[in-house]
């Protein structure tokens, strides 16, 4: 196992690598730093079920090399981490995990900085924030800078009106077809922002009660969610997790473009090559998907909402 991560770290290029164990909460985690060149390495806590410690190890490396890339390219004084914590969040969620997560937080003294991501959300950043001051993403009634999530959707829609200019030629989304794939804090605030702006918003989801939740809010078309790489569409945008695009699903895809704020949708980076070669235009993640980092990096910058916002919009360019 040591020998197998460290290999692995150094493939990656990782600095640092912690496995946490808390005997009396239970908690199982792992924060991975991946660079921390050009600041502290920020990166969101995701919680899964994961079917093996190596699929969570896995997922960490991946998503803290994208933190990396995804704070350089946004011009953030930052490196790049992420952290996962093995466990359901549907009934695994406690005070005492995220005391004892935010105990393993501060031990590292700031090299590693936590925020949301998949399956947290802001009260569980509040509780880590009793045990370690390197948390950002916290209630805004608190000094934070809240749920990073609006932004994250917003630098997306963005991201997607650039890339619909590319292909069509104009930015505007009215008539397009937009494939939503996960319907959670960033996809249905993204779905908001698409039908605004004229498109026809199809989701995709494996909680039906997410889907049922946007229906009553917006006319969607729902799609089933072993469906959504074959259904025609202009634009397809993964918003649930990584690795969607690969050898199966590339083949099958109908549409023009991929873009959305999932991280690490190329299984590999050859990916990028598939879609090249079957002319669809893919928006690379970590561009497209900054939104939400530049957003909680305000806690660390001291800049203010609307400068937020303006760098936001510029994911555009
Ligand atoms: P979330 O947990 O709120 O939503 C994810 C949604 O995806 C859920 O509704 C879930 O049921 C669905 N899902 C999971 N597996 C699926 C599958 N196989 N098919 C269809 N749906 C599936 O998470 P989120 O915060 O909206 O994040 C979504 C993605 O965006 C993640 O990859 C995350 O890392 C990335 N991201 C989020 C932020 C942010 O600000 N929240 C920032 C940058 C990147």
């Amino acid at each position: 196992m040591t020998t197998d991560t460290l290999s692995k770290m150094v493939s990656y290029g990782h600095e640092q690598v912690v496995f946490c164990n808390d005997k009396e909460s239970g908690l199982r985690a792992i924060i991975a730093i991946h660079s921390t060149l050009l600041g502290p390495a920020l990166g969101g806590l995701r919680m899964w079920p994961y079917p093996s410690e190596e699929a969570a190890l896995y997922d960490v490396l991946r998503l803290s090399r994208g933190m990396t890339y995804k704070a350089a390219i946004s011009d953030l004084a930052l490196g790049g981490g992420k952290a996962v914590i093995i466990g359901d969040p549907k009934k695994d969620k406690n005070k005492k995990l995220f005391e004892a997560f935010g105990r393993y937080v501060d031990s590292l003294g700031g090299r590693y900085i936590t925020a949301e991501d998949v399956n947290i959300d802001v009260h569980d950043v509040d509780i880590i924030r009793t045990k370690s001051k390197h948390v950002v993403g916290t209630d805004r009634n608190l000094g934070g800078s809240g749920d990073p999530s609006p932004f994250t959707a917003l630098g997306v829609f963005m991201g997607i009106k650039a890339t619909a200019k590319n292909v069509y030629g104009s930015d505007s989304l009215k008539g397009r077809r937009v494939l939503i794939q996960g319907v959670g804090s960033v996809g249905a605030k993204l779905a908001h922002s698409l039908i605004s702006d004229g498109a026809e918003v199809l989701v995709s989801d494996i909680d039906l009660d997410r889907i049922e939740r946007l229906k009553k809010e917006l006319p969607v078309e729902v799609v089933s969610h072993d469906k959504y790489a074959s259904t025609p569409c202009d634009i397809f945008s993964p918003c649930a997790l990584g690795a969607i695009l690969n050898d199966q699903t590339i083949p099958e895809l109908k549409c023009r473009v991929v873009a959305g704020g999932a991280n690490n949708q190329l299984e590999r980076p050859e990916h990028a090559k598939l879609l090249k070669q079957r002319d669809i235009l893919y928006a690379p993640d970590y561009v497209i998907n900054a939104g939400g980092l530049i957003s909680v990096f305000r806690e660390i910058s001291g800049y203010s909402q609307i400068e937020c916002e303006q760098k936001v919009r510029g994911i555009y360019n």
